[in-house]
């Protein structure tokens, strides 16, 4: 069989043309080896791996530069949850000794800078096309090609696909009546603004209250005139205790990078965080009274991801700890009443993403900050002067949107992927995802979709298991140019089998009973009012495995030709 790549004197070409361009522009390969949609954590590291096996590599993105989540959350206050040493790429050591985090849990200035740094340390910027956004893919039969359409009407052919589109890049505004007629400034919060943003003296609604609210309204608290958070669902938030790294922890993270990265593969979502063997009942009272005391008291997430075995799937464990943080909740807040208000009651904690914060619970001691809880007084249409309620018309000079995303799957949605026959892959997707190892999808031949559904990437420390994803890809891009192969599929039958495992191992975890963006929930767009199985439940290790005996098998499950 012919060699199926381009041949090395093409490659040598392309790559001598990309030199003599100016870095972060000029026209983008007509037809790639691989066209990548988006340039952020994923798409960038993709990118890197395939320019080292000699493919070349074309990336489309939407936004002005790369960073993806880095680049859109500029609202204020964003920020890591994960200790930002594990969330840098571990694939080179030289990035690893010159890069130094200053806090322990990164701001996103810090962020995106990371990452434009390491675009241009590995010189991947003229392989991108910034401004561009992808709105169609279809897979041609006869010439065994995609061919990708961007929002300019640009086409582009190439003989891979890879989408590296991110779980959370659909941001959605609520379905609200008269969301255009508000005169004020007003912004979703994936679309802040690149230009400062003043809030002295304003009077600033907030809607929303997920990781990103509460991230907006303890920042922000202090800065406005009057801030009003209008409230649907309380969540479950614990404290990040972060501060600065310093110079003596800074050399003892760059001294241990290889210990903690090969502890960051043993953990179920790739965080420092691990599960503790016990059940919540196999302790006193007292015991569980102290270790959660503790777990409060220690940054990050451990309060969720290293607390007793069984808090996340049984129900009765489950109220101990809810009860233990409705507690923490009374005691900082001072008005009962409002503290009452920030306690869920219609699911326990760590059910959902955990917000991490920071003083998020006192912000509702100030003067200047009021609640409003929209199920008492549902929002009737926003106007042009504020926001109305059932009892109330509230003037504003700023609405923030801080409602979420169509997350894992709406970014798919949005881009018309057709497959073999002409089959869009958002009907296929229209009852849930069907994939094989959430990488790939029959009857989409040679499109891999990196942190897709069904993927272990969208419960862990995202960067950790991007990495897994992409040498996974990689691996397999080797073994199609070193066998001559062409054209690689799913099968009907490892997707069915993988979907159903999917749904099988969500069986009993709390999470997979509530209504949240980690199960497909998001009423302002039409049909998503139904739980979805959207992430595989079995832990980062365990999915590793999963797609390394795939591998080891010569790739079971994928036809390949
Ligand atoms: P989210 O968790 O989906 O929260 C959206 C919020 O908007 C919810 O409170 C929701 O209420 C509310 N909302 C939506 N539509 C509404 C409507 N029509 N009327 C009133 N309220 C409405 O979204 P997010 O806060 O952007 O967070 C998404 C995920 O991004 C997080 O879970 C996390 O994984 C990630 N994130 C990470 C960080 C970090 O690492 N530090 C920071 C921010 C976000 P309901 O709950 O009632 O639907």
């Amino acid at each position: 069989m012919a060699p199926a790549l381009a041949a090395p004197e093409r490659v040598d070409a392309m790559n001598e043309m990309r030199r003599t361009m100016p870095a972060n522009s000029g026209p983008a390969l007509t037809e790639p080896d691989v066209i990548i949609i988006g340039a952020g954590i994923s798409g960038l590291y993709q990118l890197y791996r395939l320019r080292e096996l000699g493919y070349g590599v074309q990336v489309f993105e939407t936004g002005s530069d790369l960073g993806g989540t880095w680049y859109w959350n500029r609202y204020p206050g964003a920020r890591f949850d994960s200790e930002s040493y594990t969330y840098g790429y571990s694939f080179s050591d030289e990035l690893l000794q010159e890069w130094s985090w200053s806090e322990h849990f990164a701001p996103q200035p810090e962020t995106l800078r990371y990452l434009q740094h390491v675009a241009d340390r590995f010189d991947l910027r003229r392989h991108i096309q910034f401004n561009s956004r992808v709105v169609s893919a279809h897979f041609n039969e006869a010439s065994q090609r995609w061919t990708v359409t961007l929002d300019t009407g640009a086409q582009h052919n190439c003989r891979f696909l890879i989408t590296a589109l991110g779980p959370l890049s659909a941001d959605t505004l609520p379905r609200i009546p008269g969301v255009e007629s508000f005169s004020g400034q007003s912004f979703h919060t994936y679309r802040w603004p690149h230009e400062p943003v003043s809030f002295a003296g304003k009077r600033v609604a907030v809607i929303g209250t997920g990781a990103t609210g509460v991230q907006v309204i303890q920042t922000i608290a202090s800065e406005v005139g009057s801030l009003t958070v209008f409230q649907r669902t309380p969540n479950w938030c614990a404290p990040l205790h972060n501060r600065p790294i310093t110079e003596e922890e800074q050399s003892q993270i760059k001294g241990n990078y290889p210990a903690l990265f090969a502890l960051l593969r043993t953990t179920p979502g790739c965080y420092i965080h691990n599960a503790d063997p016990r059940s919540v009942f196999e302790v006193t009272p007292e015991e569980r009274e102290a270790f959660w005391e503790q777990r409060y008291a220690e940054p990050g997430f451990g309060i969720w991801q290293a607390n007793y075995r069984d808090i996340l799937t049984d129900p009765k464990a489950n109220a101990l700890i809810s009860d233990f943080i409705a507690r923490k909740i009374r005691q900082r807040v001072k008005d009962p009443a409002v503290a009452e208000k920030l306690i869920p009651k219609n699911h326990g904690f760590g059910t959902r993403r955990v917000p991490l914060e920071t003083r998020y619970f006192e912000a509702y001691n100030r003067e200047n900050v009021r609640l409003v809880d929209i199920n008492e007084t549902p929002i009737e249409r926003i106007t042009p002067k504020g926001i109305k309620t059932s009892d109330a018309e509230y003037e504003f000079d700023m609405i923030i949107y801080a409602t979420g995303f169509d997350a894992i799957t709406g970014a798919f949605d949005r881009i018309e992927f057709r497959g073999i026959g002409g089959q869009l892959l958002k009907d296929k997707w229209a009852d849930g995802p069907k994939t094989y190892l959430g990488l790939q999808s029959a009857g989409f031949p040679n499109m891999l979709t990196i942190v897709g559904p069904h993927n272990a990437s969208t419960r862990c420390n995202i960067p950790r298991c991007i990495e897994q994803n992409v040498e996974w890809v990689t691996d397999l891009m080797r073994h199609v140019r070193d066998n001559g192969i062409n054209r690689f599929e799913a099968t009907d039958a490892a997707e069915a089998e993988w979907s159903h495992h999917i749904e099988t191992l969500a069986e009993g975890m709390l999470y997979a009973q509530i209504d949240s963006w980690a199960t497909g929930i998001n009423r302002n767009v039409e049909g998503r009012d139904q739980r979805r199985i959207l992430q595989y439940q079995g832990g980062a290790p365990a999915y590793r495995e999963k797609c390394d005996a795939v591998a080891a098998q010569g790739y079971a499950g994928m036809k390949l030709s």
